[in-house]
């Protein structure tokens, strides 16, 4: 049988379900990667650039095998439609599933098409190590807190990363559409021009990468996880995040790899953050109109100020509290951004200035080299409190404690905000209380050189827990 293994967020060649699979099965296999040009959020976006330079590493690692990945680019049915007039015999494809969101329309899309062309299409979840309906109450529903979801994930029995048996000779490599190779090249090398050269070429991506990053982890960094994750300055996190939004390494093989390191608390806490990765693709298959509505229903009604000028000094990283500048100065260079400032920029926006949390989702999802829906949109919802477990209303970030109890000296607001950098640690976390002698001292002028703070702290958590109270209200 003729075979098509349809890569997608899976770009490896180990530890690959649909892979194994479209190998044991096929006698002759064609690998393939489809690209849609309309599907890009806008010209540029680290996203997906980053992710296109997953799927030319995995080209060149399939080049160096010996074999050939087929690169369709355009309308998603005129290109398998012309696959198939190209290739009459082909009769499977072996897909890794996707559970939710717009990879699950496709593939619904997609099942009906290859229904309708007597293609026998294989499914298989890989993407995480539990998948969305794996783990369940004792009343078969979902889960909605992680600590009772957590329990029993603990207690299932982990699958083992997978063989792939890589048979070249099965490898079907033709010339036919190299045409879309072109043009899909073409589109790319443009696309990474526009703002992402240097952070694709910063990043470390791919297979080999995935491993060596998760390796030295291990070795260096795991034992002290627990403590050190929380400091963004440390680097005491394993930056697997991109790899497995990618798929360039599996859950599965992560996980494995952690289990067998010597125990410790940092091992723990981080099987804990796999388990996270899980629950909130749990939680988007069980809303799947989580992107756009609150999972909580208390707080739809929300009246968000939405202020647009305040929602640019945000990504700007010009709002005058330094810890939320450094950290949204962060993502616009580097394309990543550490958890703790995650939640502290989310709880900024939707808390301090009532920002409704799809804008920031929306910003996040153009920007992160690791943007995931489920992590994100979860990881919004929980800032935002609208979410299921999400962090109380009522508990709002301070960010000048944050800045003051996770970036201690200040250094971290010194490499990315320099204007502060020749600023005491003790006032560099709030320089708007800088005396007129003192911002002499420092050689910097307070509302010219850097911004006074854009609210006040206590006076827009009152409005916040207000609006929030209000929403409860009216439902
Ligand atoms: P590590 O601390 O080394 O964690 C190991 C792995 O565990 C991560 O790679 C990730 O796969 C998983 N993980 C860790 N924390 C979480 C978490 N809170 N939720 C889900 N999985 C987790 N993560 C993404 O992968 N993509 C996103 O788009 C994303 N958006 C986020 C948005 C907000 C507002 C928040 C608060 C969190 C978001 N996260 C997201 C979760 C987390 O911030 C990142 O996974 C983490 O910072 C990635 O760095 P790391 O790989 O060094 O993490």
């Amino acid at each position: 049988m003729t075979s098509v293994m349809w890569f997608r967020r899976d770009l490896r060649l180990e530890d690959n379900t649909a892979l194994k699979h479209a190998f044991e099965e096929s006698d002759q296999l064609i690998l393939l990667f489809h690209v849609n040009p309309e599907q890009f959020l806008e010209d540029g976006a680290t996203n997906q650039v980053s992710f296109f330079n997953s799927v030319k590493i995995l080209e060149a690692s399939i080049k160096e095998q010996g074999g050939k990945l087929h690169i369709l680019f355009g309308d998603i049915e005129d290109c398998f439609q012309e696959l198939k007039e190209t290739f009459p015999e082909w009769s499977d494809v072996f897909i890794n599933r996707d559970e939710k969101g717009y990879g699950l329309q496709r593939d619904k899309k997609m099942a009906q098409f290859f229904k309708e062309h007597d293609i026998n299409a294989h499914g298989f979840f890989d993407h995480h190590i539990h998948y969305a309906t794996e783990i369940k109450t004792k009343s078969d529903t979902l889960y909605k807190v992680f600590t009772p979801y957590f329990r029993q994930w603990k207690e299932k029995r982990k699958p083992d990363p997978v063989t792939v048996d890589f048979q070249k000779d099965k490898l079907v490599s033709s010339s036919e559409f190299n045409d879309h190779h072109e043009r899909f090249y073409k589109f790319f090398n443009e696309q990474v021009k526009i703002n992402s050269q240097s952070k694709v070429e910063e990043l470390e991506q791919g297979n080999k990468a995935a491993h060596q990053k998760l390796d030295d982890f291990i070795e260096e960094k795991l034992s002290e996880y627990k403590e050190a994750r929380d400091y963004p300055l440390k680097d005491g996190t394993s930056r697997m995040s991109h790899h497995l939004r990618a798929g360039e390494i599996s859950a599965r093989t992560v996980y494995s790899k952690i289990k067998a390191a010597p125990d410790s608390k940092g091992k723990e806490t981080f099987i804990q953050e796999l388990a996270w990765r899980d629950f909130y693709n749990m939680v988007y298959y069980a809303y799947p109109d989580q992107k756009e509505k609150e999972v909580d229903e208390n707080f739809s009604r929300v009246e968000w100020d939405n202020n647009e000028e305040n929602f640019e000094k945000w990504k700007e990283g010009r709002t005058g509290f330094p810890i939320v500048d450094a950290a949204m100065r962060q993502l616009k260079q580097k394309g990543w951004m550490h958890n703790r400032l995650r939640m502290i920029t989310a709880s900024f926006l939707t808390k301090d200035l009532l920002i409704d949390w799809r804008w920031g989702e929306k910003y996040f999802q153009t920007h992160l080299v690791d943007y995931d829906p489920c992590s994100n949109i979860g990881g919004w919802q929980w800032a935002a409190s609208t979410g299921t477990d999400g962090v109380p209303y009522f508990r709002i970030f301070n960010p000048t404690t944050q800045s003051e109890r996770f970036d201690k000296k200040g250094d971290f607001i010194r490499l990315y905000v320099p204007e502060l950098k020749t600023i005491d640690t003790k006032k560099i976390h709030e320089p708007s209380t800088l005396t007129k002698e003192e911002q002499k001292k420092y050689g910097i002028t307070i509302g010219e050189d850097y911004p006074e703070p854009i609210v006040n702290h206590k006076r827009s958590r009152e409005l916040a827990i207000q609006a929030y109270e209000a929403s409860k209200k009216k439902v």
